[in-house]
C-alpha cells in the first residue's frame, strides 16, 4: 500500500490531536488555523467547520482538500508528534507517527 496516496487522491482525510503528546507550541495553528485551535488550557484541538473545537479525545474533523498540505506539513512538524492524518473509509493512518 502507499503511503503517499492519500495526499494524491481525493480519497477523504480526517484529522485528531492526541493531546496528552501536545507541547502547545501552536505550530500547527500557525500552518492550518482553519482546524486547529489552541484552546485556553494551552492544548491543540481539532475544529469543524462551524469553528467548535471538539475536545472528546480521538475526536476528529475533516481534512478539506484546499488545506491538505498545510496539515500534512503540520503533522511533519509537530514536535510532539501527535498529529494525526487518515483515510475516512478505513481508518488507516497516511501522514503522521503511525503512517509508513
Ligand atoms: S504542533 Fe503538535 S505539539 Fe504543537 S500545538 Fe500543535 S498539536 Fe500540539
Amino acid at each position: 500500500m502507499s503511503v503517499t496516496s492519500g495526499a494524491e487522491s481525493a480519497e477523504p482525510l480526517e484529522v485528531w490531536i492526541d493531546q496528552d503528546l501536545c507541547t502547545g507550541d501552536g505550530i500547527c495553528v500557525q500552518y492550518a488555523p482553519e482546524v486547529f485551535e489552541l484552546d485556553i488550557d494551552g492544548l491543540a484541538y481539532v475544529k469543524d467547520g462551524d469553528d467548535e473545537l471538539r475536545q472528546e479525545p480521538g475526536a476528529a474533523v475533516p481534512v478539506p482538500l484546499t488545506i491538505l498540505q498545510d496539515v500534512v506539513d503540520s503533522a511533519k512538524e509537530c514536535p510532539g508528534e501527535c498529529i494525526h492524518v487518515r483515510r475516512v473509509s478505513d481508518r488507516v493512518e497516511v501522514f503522521g507517527p503511525e503512517a509508513d
